[in-house]
């Protein structure tokens, strides 16, 4: 099978996906890529995660979009996948849910405050939300400037992807990435997680403060960055 290694990661990842409670019916899916191939792989439109193969994940170049592997339409997502490879050349794996509580702060239109040092092992910082899509932005190719604007907002805050690894789209839902569909997985699970636990520490206290800025970057940089100390050295 070609681009077998890539096709088995993002499988397993999609599965993955499903067996975390993140997704319902098929609303999620992920991709991976191979930067030395020039491609992305992603998840077919509308497969349900359990069926879910190696042999059906579908394999695009990432210079001219086309097609080059798979006997199924490609995620109909595929377009925001596609430009965020272009744009984010660290990124190698990506995640789009609308998993429930990442999402209920997409549709309040409300970033996700970092209150707690559980949110700070994983993003440096709230979880931002990127400003709405224009209705021709929504009328043509809505795919692709759905990652218009999410690249728009990085490069805006400069934000370095390893720092920020989520958005929220307003109203929409959460996107996600790492640098391999395995860490944006990581990634996809700590966001709903941390999304849950803001919500409810909201609600006990309305007034509840962001994380000061040193446990939030002794938090950060110990899971992260070249002084990482936590878990087992390779
Ligand atoms: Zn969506």
């Amino acid at each position: 099978m070609k681009f077998q290694q890539l096709k088995q990661e993002v499988c397993q990842a999609n599965r993955s996906l499903a067996e975390a409670g993140l997704v319902v019916l098929t609303w999620g899916n992920v991709s991976g890529v191979d930067r030395q191939a020039g491609v992305m792989a992603i998840k077919p439109s509308g497969i349900s995660y359990d069926q879910l193969q190696p042999k059906d994940i579908v394999v695009l170049s990432l210079e001219t979009s086309k097609v080059i592997d798979g006997n199924f339409r490609a995620s109909s997502d595929t377009p925001t996948h596609l430009l965020l490879y272009q744009k984010l050349p660290s990124v190698g794996g990506i995640i789009h849910t609308h998993s429930t509580y990442a999402t209920c702060w997409a549709q309040a239109q409300r970033q996700i405050p970092c209150l707690g040092t559980t949110h700070a092992d994983h993003f440096h910082g709230p979880v931002p939300l990127t400003r709405q899509l224009k209705p021709e932005e929504i009328a043509s190719d809505y795919e692709h400037n759905t990652a218009k604007v999410i690249i728009e907002y990085l490069s805006a805050e400069e934000a370095n992807p390893e720092q920020v690894p989520a958005v929220l789209v307003p109203q929409h839902g959460p996107f996600v990435w790492g640098n391999s569909p395995v860490a944006a997985l990581e990634n996809a699970i700590a966001l709903e997680e941390i999304a849950r636990m803001a919500l409810y520490a909201v609600l006990l206290n309305p007034q509840a403060q962001q994380l000061p800025q040193a446990l939030l970057d002794k938090h950060f940089n110990r899971k992260h960055g070249s002084n990482a100390y936590y878990g087992q050295e390779d």
